[in-house]
């Protein structure tokens, strides 16, 4: 393959070579999209919709493309590959356009100051992307105090924690990412604990454990991600007690994530947990609806996209979970639309919403079973409740049950407040915040709140 002509030659075959190996749905999903766009004797340029679809592509196939364009190019002369990304997302915008030195990503290297062993710290994951809300916020500003004085501040270890796709590894790179650019850290070690287990087994294998020691004691942060695969791991949970201790003793910064408090972190020596124990701990919840929102809003600004708010709303009123799930929607939603040619409109989002959610909650609970549950409960009729009243009882049962219609339906913010007399989308907001500070605050409260929803729930 010799002419830059042939690029698209190329791309067709390794197209062809992708397809054989993953399912028909993900290749039209993501590569049918895809445009080549020209070639040089080290890259072949490509075309993607958006910058959430880069990363996708990045981030899952770049294995199979990188082999692709080896298997087809014979001498692997052309094994980098670039990603154009358009100024902003637009159906219009299908022409390729002439590439930029600006617009095009190329391979991440490794930064300065990090080191070959352990993983290479995601360079998105900086505390400017990272968006706080009421759930986050004392894990972010300790991670900053962290960062701005590694081994200098009294949270030496700092343990995070906190469930799946909260942000955890985020926060973990953020502090790697922040000490390097400023120059606070200049050797920084940031490993899952799997990875280091891995890395562990196969220097014993070789007889080079204290390679592999030495190396880990010489950083001057150690970020250790995901604590909970230790468990029950003893040999590497006694070389990393000695790393431990030794950075310890040298005034060096550990962070370590886990998944669940360190007081629960069963099957981890008891030596270690008191370490841990001795440290500052800092939870990461779940985020509220503003925060998901925001969360939303921040992808979509950062990434030039143009959503507009009511399907952010929607998404980050149906996708609760977890932060990860949230980008899964908002990037199913623009493979959708770009594959399809289709504007991003409510219409779009309700049915890939749909799809994720596939059987998973089908709800069939209605808002006027939800009215009727609560309004017998407070002992007012429906007029009341969607009218102006503003008794206690009128105004206390009008919020509870628009805070269940947001939980239990897939009405948007929007649509609900219509239900209710049409009120505004921040009043459903305002509504679900207050029922939450007062479940949170008053265990009574609490009880009567569950045996409402017990009721709602056995209509179905
Ligand atoms: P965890 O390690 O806790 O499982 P991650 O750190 O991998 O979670 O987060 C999952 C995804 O959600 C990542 O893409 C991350 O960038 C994003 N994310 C998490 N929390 C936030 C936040 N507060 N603001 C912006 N993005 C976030
Ligand atoms: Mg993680």
């Amino acid at each position: 393959m010799t002419g830059t002509a042939d690029f698209q030659v190329v791309w067709n075959d390794c197209l062809n070579y992708v397809k054989q190996r993953i399912p028909a749905q993900t290749f039209d999903t993501w590569f049918l999209p895809i445009q080549a766009l020209s070639m040089t004797p080290e890259s072949l340029f490509l075309q993607v919709p958006n910058k959430f679809f880069y990363e996708w592509i990045d981030g899952h196939y770049r294995d199979v493309l990188e082999k692709a364009l080896k298997y087809v190019t014979g001498n692997g002369l052309l094994i980098k590959y670039s990603v154009l990304i358009t100024d902003s997302y637009s159906k219009d915008n299908q022409k390729p356009s002439t590439a930029t030195e600006n617009d095009i990503i190329t391979d991440r290297l490794p930064r300065t100051g990090m080191i070959e062993r352990g993983t290479k710290i995601n360079e998105k994951y900086i505390f400017d992307s990272f968006v706080e809300g009421s759930g986050n916020q004392f894990a972010k500003a300790a991670a900053v105090a962290v960062a701005n004085a590694p081994g200098k501040t009294s949270f030496n270890p700092l343990v995070i924690y906190g469930g799946t796709g909260l942000g955890k590894t985020h926060l973990l790179q953020a502090i790697g990412n922040e000490a390097l650019s400023t120059g606070r850290a200049k050797r920084v070690a940031y490993v899952s604990s799997d990875s280091f287990t891995l890395d562990f087994i196969a220097a014993t294998q070789k007889n080079k454990t204290t390679e592999f020691s030495k190396y880990y004691r010489s950083v001057d942060m150690l970020l250790l991600d995901d604590v909970q695969f230790f468990q029950k791991k003893e040999q590497t949970q006694e070389q990393f007690f000695h790393i431990f201790n030794d950075l310890y003793q040298h005034r060096r910064q550990i962070v370590l994530t886990t998944d669940r408090p360190p007081m629960e972190l069963r099957g981890l020596q008891e030596r270690l947990l008191s370490r841990f124990q001795s440290s500052l701990t800092v939870d990461i919840q779940p985020p509220d609806l503003e925060t998901r929102i925001a969360i939303l809003q921040k992808k979509a600004e950062d990434d030039k996209l143009d959503i507009p708010y009511e399907v952010i709303e929607y998404i980050a009123t149906n996708i609760r979970s977890n932060i990860r799930e949230l980008e899964g929607a908002m990037i199913r939603l623009l493979a959708h639309s770009s594959l399809l040619s289709v504007d991003i409109d409510l219409p779009l989002v309700q049915k890939v919403i749909k799809e994720i959610m596939g059987t998973r909650t089908t709800s069939s609970i209605s808002i006027e079973n939800i009215q009727s549950v609560v309004g017998a409960f407070f002992k007012i009729n429906l007029d009341s409740m969607v009218g102006n009243g503003r008794t206690k009882e009128v105004a206390e049962a009008r919020m509870v049950a628009m805070c269940f219609a947001r939980d239990y339906t897939n009405l948007s913010l929007k649509t609900i407040g219509l239900y209710f007399g049409g009120r505004d989308h921040s009043t459903v907001v305002h509504a679900c915040k207050w029922v939450e500070n007062r479940t949170k605050n008053d265990p009574e409260y609490s009880t009567k709140i569950a045996e409402m929803k017990k009721k709602i729930v056995s209509l179905v």
